[in-house]
């Protein structure tokens, strides 16, 4: 919060960086309104909604919620008012949607009910045994990890998009207050695509690493490049022959971890050194961008591995040993790394936790992002589609994807190249030259105005048509269209 004190009865405010927040996400122009939160918020943070579909944790002048579920959650949506050019509201967005994306919120179930110490030695007798254990021992073991996980009420399952709901619903504020019926911002694709997405492939033994040239001609006769997580350490060798295969071919390199140990994040000092040994392995991989095993994060170390992006933090991690979830699916940075959050079930989980070997879960996840126009990222393990049954369900989800590109529904972009978008488009600036609306900056060739539309206090998203470019337009086979 900046200072700048408003007094509205006996309440008093202060300024927030909340039009900051609602810039950098939307790109739009950020003088719409100024934003205040009551001063003295209770310092104990808590559960409450800002509208429906939008629970918040943080600190909030209103009665909070320790714990999830809650009926009847406080509604600071209805506790909003405008004065002149300023909002006033009883919690500060800036705080809430840090939480959320960072996972800093209370009352996250673990996903195991033992005490920390036992969990630990669970945990390193789980790891040292894993190589040699058969799938079939695997899934009961990790279904029994994870038992309880379709009651957990917090983020949102299958996906959540709870941050995008915050945002929009500032923005609908914002126009009310100013009286606008529309407000143009920078679209959060290239050429207008619609929305995005990636396929990604954690190579975890070496039997998923001698089955990437197969996944790579399999993906290729869909027109569709990926990247490979490879570890540096401890699980098989990596002649520099492999990463030059994956580079030449049009895929991408990326780091997975050091020695997929499940102990990248226990000791601080600890990851400091092996966080030397990753960005040694990130030099002699060409590689910029890394994900943790199994998901294991911390998003306040994140910065120090030094990656221009991570691909570590699921959307909504009920599955995940390491429960929360980042309750977004668009990029954020955290510092200067882009994070490109997972936002699909994995393979793993789908088949072994679920036990569901078709697509329908992965569309119906794939279709509920795209109607927000966000990032569908997908973790793929080579080691797991090595099987006919299973290799058929993925080769129907290529087939979906590449339909849905082919119908101007989506691109199908590499990690690297959405990170780097996400990079240019949070440098360009949307200015008014003479009346009219012009993106200015380095890449703004690619970038396409939009309009956020209020149709009865709903948001609707429409493209420039003054620039001729549609968000519908049929794509090109190929890949990369980033
Ligand atoms: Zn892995």
């Amino acid at each position: 919060m900046t200072q700048g004190h408003i007094a509205d009865g006996t309440m008093r405010f202060l300024q927030t960086d909340t039009k900051t927040l609602l810039s950098g996400h939307y790109r739009c122009p950020d003088d719409l309104v100024e934003f205040a939160v009551a001063r003295d918020l209770p310092p104990v943070p808590g559960y409450f909604q800002f509208g429906s579909g939008a629970v918040c944790f943080g600190q909030c002048h209103l009665r909070v919620c320790s714990t999830l579920p809650a009926r009847n959650l406080s509604d600071a949506f209805m506790h909003t008012r405008a004065q002149g050019d300023t909002i006033l509201l009883p919690f500060d967005p800036v705080q809430v949607v840090n939480n959320l994306r960072l996972e800093r919120y209370s009352g996250i179930p673990a996903a195991r009910s033992v005490p920390p110490w036992a969990s630990n030695i669970v945990r390193n007798l789980y790891y040292t045994a894993r190589p040699f254990m058969p799938v079939a021992i695997r899934k009961h073991l990790q279904s029994w990890y994870l038992r309880g996980w379709e009651k957990i009420p917090f983020p949102c399952w299958p996906v959540d998009m709870t941050v995008e709901n915050i945002l929009e619903r500032l923005l609908i504020l914002a126009m009310k207050s100013r009286n606008l019926e529309r407000v143009p911002f920078i679209w959060f694709w290239p050429d207008g695509h619609q929305s995005c997405a990636m396929v990604t492939h954690d190579v975890e033994t070496r039997a998923g690493l001698n089955f990437c040239p197969q996944l790579m001609d399999l993906n290729d006769s869909f027109g569709i490049k990926s990247s490979f997580q490879l570890v540096p350490e401890g699980r098989y060798a990596l002649p520099p022959s492999v990463l030059e295969d994956i580079r030449q071919r049009g895929f991408e390199v990326n780091v997975h971890d050091l020695n997929h140990d499940g102990h990248l994040f226990d000791d601080h000092t600890e990851f400091l050194r092996r966080a030397e040994r990753i960005k040694h392995y990130a030099q002699e991989f060409k590689a910029s961008g890394f994900r943790s095993a199994v998901l294991y994060r911390n998003a306040d170390w994140c910065d120090s591995l030094g990656f221009a992006y991570d691909m570590s933090i699921p959307n909504v991690a009920h599955l995940d040993p390491q429960r929360g979830g980042c309750c977004t699916v668009f990029p954020f940075f955290i510092g200067t790394t882009v994070e490109l959050p997972v936002t699909a079930t994995q393979d793993y989980s789908l088949f072994h936790v679920l036990k569901d070997h078709s697509t329908r879960l992965w569309q119906e996840q794939i279709d509920r992002i795209r109607a927000k126009h966000g990032l569908i990222s997908f973790i793929v393990h080579p080691d797991y589609v090595i099987d006919p049954a299973p290799r058929k369900v993925y080769v129907e989800l290529l087939a979906y994807l590449s339909k849905l590109r082919a119908m101007g529904k989506l691109c199908v972009a590499l990690p690297g190249q959405i990170a780097e978008w996400w990079k240019v488009r949070s440098e360009l600036a949307l200015v008014n030259l003479e009346g009219s609306w012009r993106i200015i900056g380095k890449g703004s060739e690619r970038a396409r105005i939009a309009y956020a539309v209020r149709v009865n206090d709903h948001l609707v998203y429409e493209m420039d048509t003054v620039s001729g470019v549609t968000p519908v337009q049929i794509l090109d086979e190929g890949h990369g269209c980033l």
